[in-house]
């Protein structure tokens, strides 16, 4: 069937980001019928037994995928990331508690932010004197027993920075992770963190949903002592297996469907293998560029979901996003707090797309390099 012009664009887009063809392909298959029901998926009640069972396949994708313990829930929430902002510590910081919160970008920023609407928050390691060049070691970060949870981002977006561990800290202090850019894009072990939180429209699908994966048994008794709005109570949500109101139900149809995408394609080992290789293309490409491209972020922390690197002049980087747009490379601009460029390899990113961007990359600079000769 004809893809309609996609194969001639190459989407490095930051989020809503790419998503893969022939995930695209089953929904326009379904998308006036689903499963003989002679109805849309959007069509249909949340409350019906086809509903159930399409977001029952989801949970499983996603359990399977990335070996989720049985004891934790698995939620399809709204309000995206930015809402776990504000979520997180509404249920997780008791009255008079304290939490801490890792800095390395401002993603991590706005989150420590809406914690401080709710009580005393900690600033528990922070890489901003460094622009956020670099992940902090383990060594940096001021652990305290009297942090109610650590914050984490696991993959920094804007500036191309992410954790390519997972920070030790002792087990009896429980770790929260925002990692929309990175959830899926390598095995991680889950019992790590006591919650772990993603918008879909990074790795998982569009926007309109937010995964929530959490200890449960944990998750009801930390539940603290605040008077919160039943809408944002985990517990809430957990009980009534995320359909308490109306889930955003074409969503969770697609993030179950880019899940089971992933397990065809040989699960998180093969994402991790696929993601590295391009990391690895790209930041080459930056590297033996002679100085053209500066690469933002400090080697051992680069991101392999997010590329940023800079050109010399904003003339020339001005120009380079132009021309790339014209050979159909496009979503490459750096976030606009930042500037420069920024390269997205999500799942759902082919090699030779790269490949492609890589060979745009020389061709740039051989003939930018001839110019000022
Ligand atoms: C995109 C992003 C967010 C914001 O997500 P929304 O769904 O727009 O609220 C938060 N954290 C990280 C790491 C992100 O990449």
């Amino acid at each position: 069937m004809s893809t309609r012009g996609r194969e001639h664009v190459y989407n490095f887009g930051a989020g809503p980001a790419a998503l893969p063809t022939e995930v695209l392909e089953q929904v326009r298959e379904d998308l006036l019928s689903y499963a003989g029901t002679g109805m849309s998926v959007m069509e249909i009640s949340h409350r019906s037994a086809v509903y159930e069972q399409l977001q029952a396949d989801a949970e499983a994708a996603l359990r399977r995928l990335l070996g989720i313990p049985a004891h934790y829930a698995v939620l399809f929430l709204q309000g995206g990331a930015s809402q776990q902002f504000a979520m997180v510590p509404m249920n997780l910081l008791p009255q008079g508690g304290q939490a801490g919160y890792v800095l390395t970008g401002s993603w991590s920023e706005k989150a420590m932010k809406e914690a401080q609407t709710f009580g005393r928050v900690r600033v528990v390691g922070s890489t901003k004197d460094t622009g956020y060049r670099r992940i902090p070691s383990d060594d940096e970060l001021d652990i305290s027993p009297d942090d109610a949870y650590v914050h984490i981002t696991t993959n920094n977006t804007i500036v191309g920075s992410q954790w390519h561990r997972v920070p030790e800290i002792p087990r009896s202090i429980p770790l929260v992770a925002d990692m929309s850019s990175d959830i899926c894009s390598h095995p991680v072990d889950v019992a790590r963190f006591r919650l772990i939180y993603a918008g879909a429209q990074k790795n998982l699908g569009p926007a309109g949903v937010t995964v929530v994966v959490a200890d449960a048994p944990w998750l009801e008794h930390a539940a603290g002592d605040r008077e919160i709005p039943a809408i944002f109570r985990y517990g809430v949500h957990v009980k009534a297996r995320s359909t308490y109101n109306t889930p955003p139900t074409f969503a969770v149809y697609m993030v179950g469907l880019v899940a089971k995408w992933m397990l065809q394609q040989g699960g998180l080992l093969e994402m991790e293998r696929r993601n590295r290789a391009k990391a690895e293309q790209v930041y080459s490409a930056i590297d033996d560029s002679e100085g053209f491209y500066q690469a933002v972020v400090e080697p051992t922390s680069r991101s392999w979901m997010n590329a940023t690197f800079r050109l010399p002049t904003p003339a020339l980087e001005a120009a380079f996003l132009e021309r790339a747009r014209a050979a159909g490379l496009v979503g490459l601009a750096g976030h606009r707090s930042v500037g420069g460029i920024r390269v997205s390899l999500y799942n759902a990113v082919p090699l030779t797309w790269c490949e492609r961007l890589c060979t745009f990359m020389d061709d740039f600079r051989r003939n930018a390099e001839g110019l000022s000769d």
